[in-house]
């Protein structure tokens, strides 16, 4: 996961951040039941591979302290908490663009890109905090209608396609994909990551042992807080809420 986050950061003038923490998102039942029925529809429709998986990128607002520690694993309920709303209730295409997000260029859908520099322009912490968080999305995009242009007409893929694909080359510079199903996309991790300095800007780097302590350090304690966040997604999963979803 660190690896694709950092291999689909591709913004020149920002740096690869430092990615501080990665949790594993474990969902109820029914959400991974929902999904994988999706991708085996997608799959009797369009052949082998049909569901086409793919790990992407989202970025929205967090307003907690969700990721910043090893133990801070639990989900806030506030319904203004976008981050933790789509933890709880995966991503719904009816929220979409009700936070914030008014203009939606291939129509009402739940957007996500491969390019994880392009989703940190969506990832707002909270104010002061130096920590950024993304979700890692699993999407079945199937078959993939490509537009270069911006067509806000849509409401769904055109007919024979599941998916939009927005491509990088005459309105784009990123790509972005369309989901127009919630059962299309989940939530699968979070990365946290800190906040990234333009090119340019000072930094302060530190001795080679001493990062890579630090590394390791934090390789350590993943399983554990992955394994924290899991048991936290589970138990308030069944919350009701007004979340607003970006
Ligand atoms: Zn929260």
């Amino acid at each position: 996961v660190a690896r694709h986050f950092e291999n689909g950061w591709k913004h020149e003038h920002k740096k690869v951040p430092n990615i501080k923490r990665i949790f594993a998102v474990c969902l109820p039942d029914h959400l991974n039941e929902t999904y994988e029925e999706y991708n085996d529809r997608l799959e009797r429709q369009n052949g082998w591979r049909g569901a086409n998986e793919q790990l992407v990128f989202h970025g929205t607002e967090r307003i907690c302290s969700l990721g910043e520690k090893d133990e801070h694993v639990t989900l806030c309920q506030r319904t203004t908490c976008r981050l933790c709303c789509i933890l709880q209730t995966s991503f719904l295409v009816s929220k979409a663009g009700s936070a914030g997000r008014s203009f939606k260029r291939f129509g009402p859908g739940i957007y996500t890109s491969s390019v994880s520099s392009k989703a940190d322009d969506y990832a707002i912490p909270p104010w002061l905090s130096d920590d950024k968080a993304m979700i890692v999305a699993k999407v079945s995009l199937g078959k993939i209608s490509i537009h270069y242009k911006t067509t806000q007409h849509l409401t769904g893929p055109p007919l024979g396609y599941d998916s939009v694909l927005g491509d990088a080359g005459v309105d784009l510079n990123y790509d972005e994909q369309v989901l127009y199903k919630n059962e299309a996309v989940r939530p699968a991790y979070v990365v946290i990551y800190q906040r990234p300095l333009a090119i340019g800007a000072p930094t302060f780097t530190m001795p080679r042992s001493a990062a890579q302590t630090t590394l390791s350090n934090t390789a350590a304690t993943l399983t554990a807080a992955a394994t924290a966040a899991m048991a936290t997604a589970t138990m308030n999963s069944s919350a009701s809420n007004d979340c607003t979803i970006m």
